[in-house]
Parts: C-alpha cells; sequence; structure tokens
C-alpha cells in the first residue's frame, strides 16, 4: 500500500537497527509516549531488533486508558438515563468503571451507539431532537479540535440537545509528572506525532533544556519509531538535549495553528485526574464558561459521582512505565480482554492489551 509499505521494509529497518547498534555504547531507556506506537513497537517486534541496552518504556499516552474511572460511572449513569442517546468510540465500551461498562449497560436497554466523529455525534442531534444526544469527548490534543468544532456547530446551530462529557489530557504535563517523580527510569522520549502535527514542537523546549532530555517527534511506522530511536541515541551518546522531528512530513514546529485556535475557543487548561496515576496540574481540557451549557456532566448533574478502581490493576504502573503488563500478575490470567480489570487491557492503544494480542507473555528479562 502506498506510503504505508515504504514505512515498513524490512531490510531499511534491519539497516536502522544496524545503525542504533554501531551508535549505543551504554543503557539507556526510552519511552514512547503514545499507545499507538506501543501497538507498532510489539506488533513489528522492534524491540527485539535493538542491541540489549536499548530499553523501550511503554509511556501514558493512550487517552482511553487514563480517562478516570469516576468519569466511566458518570457516563454510565448519563447513558442510562431514559431519552438519552449516549455516542462513543468503540474502544469506550469495554472500560470498566466501579462496576460494569457502557456494553453492559447498552445490554440493558439503554442508548449506546458507537460512533467514528463528534460531528457523527451533532447530525444525531439534529435528526432527533426529541433526545439527549451527548458524545464522550476522549482524547489527547489529537482529537480535540474536531470536538471544539462539534461545540462550536452546535452553538452557531442553536441545538440544544448536544452535550459532550470531557475528557480532554494534554501531553507535556504529564511528561513533565513523569521527568520530576523520583522514580524517573526515562532517559529520553519519543513524542508522539500525531499530537505535534496540531500543536508543533515548541511546547516540548522548555522541557527539554530543563530535565535535559532528549525528545524525538516521531510518527508511527516500523522505520519512524527505528528512526527516532536513531535519532534519540545519538543525541544520549553526543550528550545532547534538544527536540527534534522525525515526522517533518506532518508535524511543523508551529502546528496546525487554525485546530489550535479551535481548542482555544472552546477549551480551557484544566487540572485533571489521570486513570492509575492521579491529579497532574494543567494536564487537562474543559469547557469554557461560554460553552458550559454543553458540558455533560453540568448538564445531568453527575459530576460528583466517584469511581473505585479495582485493587489488583497496576495499570497506573505500566502507564508510568514502571511496569510491563507481563509483569502484572493479573496479566492473562484473572485480566484478559474477555475479562477485562483495567483499561489498558481493552482499549486499542493500551499496552496490556498489545501484550496479549501479539503474545507477549514470556517472563520479563531480568533487571
Ligand atoms: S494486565 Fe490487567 S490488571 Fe494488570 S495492569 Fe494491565 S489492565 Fe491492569
Amino acid at each position: 500500500m502506498r506510503f504505508v509499505d515504504e514505512f515498513r521494509d524490512g531490510m531499511a529497518a534491519r539497516s536502522l537497527a544496524g545503525a542504533i547498534r554501531r551508535t549505543v555504547t551504554r543503557p539507556w531507556a526510552l519511552m514512547e509516549v503514545c499507545g499507538g506506537q506501543t501497538h507498532a513497537i510489539v506488533r513489528f517486534g522492534l524491540d527485539e531488533l535493538l542491541p540489549p541496552e536499548i530499553s523501550l518504556i511503554h509511556g501514558p499516552g493512550c487517552p482511553v486508558c487514563v480517562t478516570p474511572v469516576a468519569l466511566i460511572d458518570q457516563a454510565l449513569a448519563i447513558a442510562a438515563r431514559p431519552g438519552v442517546i449516549f455516542c462513543s468510540f468503540g474502544d469506550m465500551l469495554r472500560v470498566p468503571g466501579s462496576a460494569e461498562d457502557l456494553l453492559s449497560v447498552k445490554s440493558r436497554g439503554a442508548d449506546v451507539r458507537v460512533v467514528y466523529s463528534p460531528l457523527d455525534a451533532l447530525a444525531l442531534a439534529r435528526q432527533r431532537p426529541d433526545r439527549e444526544v451527548v458524545f464522550f469527548a476522549v482524547g489527547f490534543e489529537t482529537t480535540a479540535p474536531a470536538n471544539a468544532l462539534a461545540v462550536a456547530q452546535a452553538e452557531r446551530e442553536g441545538l440544544r440537545n448536544f452535550s459532550i462529557l470531557v475528557s480532554h489530557v494534554r501531553v507535556p504535563p504529564a511528561l513533565e509528572a513523569i521527568l520530576a517523580s523520583p522514580r524517573r527510569r526515562v532517559d529520553a522520549f519519543l513524542a508522539a506525532g500525531h499530537v505535534c502535527a496540531v500543536m508543533g514542537t515548541q511546547e516540548y523546549l522548555p522541557l527539554a533544556a530543563k530535565h535535559h532530555v532528549p525528545i524525538v517527534v516521531t510518527g508511527f511506522e516500523p522505520l519512524d519509531l527505528l528512526q527516532g530511536i536513531l535519532m534519540a541515541v545519538r543525541q544520549l551518546e553526543e550528550g545532547r538535549a534538544e527536540v527534534e522531528n522525525q515526522y517533518a512530513r506532518l508535524v511543523k514546529a508551529g502546528g496546525n495553528r487554525p485546530a489550535q485556535a479551535l481548542i482555544t475557543r472552546v477549551f480551557q487548561v484544566e487540572d485533571r485526574d489521570w486513570r492509575g496515576i492521579g491529579a497532574i496540574p494543567s494536564s487537562g481540557f474543559g469547557l469554557r464558561e461560554a460553552y458550559a451549557g454543553f458540558d455533560a456532566g453540568r448538564r445531568f448533574g453527575v459530576r460528583e459521582i466517584g469511581g473505585r478502581e479495582s485493587p489488583d490493576c497496576q495499570s497506573g504502573l505500566v502507564l508510568q512505565g514502571l511496569l510491563k503488563p507481563r509483569e502484572c500478575p493479573a496479566f492473562g490470567t484473572t485480566c484478559t480482554p474477555d475479562q477485562p480489570l483495567g483499561a489498558t487491557m481493552v482499549s486499542s492503544e493500551g499496552a496490556c492489551a498489545a501484550y496479549y494480542r501479539y503474545r507477549r507473555f514470556e517472563p520479563a528479562e531480568a533487571p
């Protein structure tokens, strides 16, 4: 397939792996930020191509995984209301709340629908003025422009039966929290290319300088990832800590200005809880007061609903790169995609889901 196969060429991959092997002289730990990158690494066995000095640590970049359990419980409460059509991306339906998931609520008769865009939910609101249509707005900076657009469009059209339940998170504050942690293991980051396609690369400059950490904005295909790793290893070996852009075919330093303007118009930066991790200052987006009427949490009075995480799930450690999925005692035993204990086992970008799907069951390497 054009523009895909070129980035999956085996010869080129082996050549890049050879260049990494010739460059590295000591152990380094690199974190790929995005769950999409984690899935590509595990699916194509890129970690197994690398020299033993390079450890890849899986990062927190799975928005479904970090959506707090309280927000899942709020979604369940809204979805169960009569007269509501609750719209969501598909992988949210299996994410466990305190007691059940959206699929269970749907099986009892709630009108829960899978959509592919917030604009699908908006269209539904136009078609069904007799129903409240709620979209579960989950995502990083990547999906924020489309959600902002849906809200702005609903306001323009005077659609009062449309609202969103917001669970938007921002990458730079999460990286700051990881770097500031006393348990920090990360020497360099492979930043998420799609987030930077929207936001640009400037936000990462202060992080790289403050923590003396290389940050390489990287794509999602095997050759993107291997080239990003090579660029990060070169920086580490040369003692540099710069922001570099491997994904230049899509990412510009300034990002997508109209998309940023849309985000700023509709959303404001807020503190946010991350599932399994806890509160991270300034790490989320919430609706501005001018758009508070489209906030499903307020409209349905569910904002005080709390949540309770499974005590057996260690996804907080997985999301911070402190634990590999197969090191969790529940992995593949009491926690499987059919019976998940945590979101990382069912999200399409979850690290536990990647390890399960690609059969990474073998015991972890000795430290
Ligand atoms: S394997 Fe299951 S229980 Fe363990 S961290 Fe992953 S989602 Fe949680």
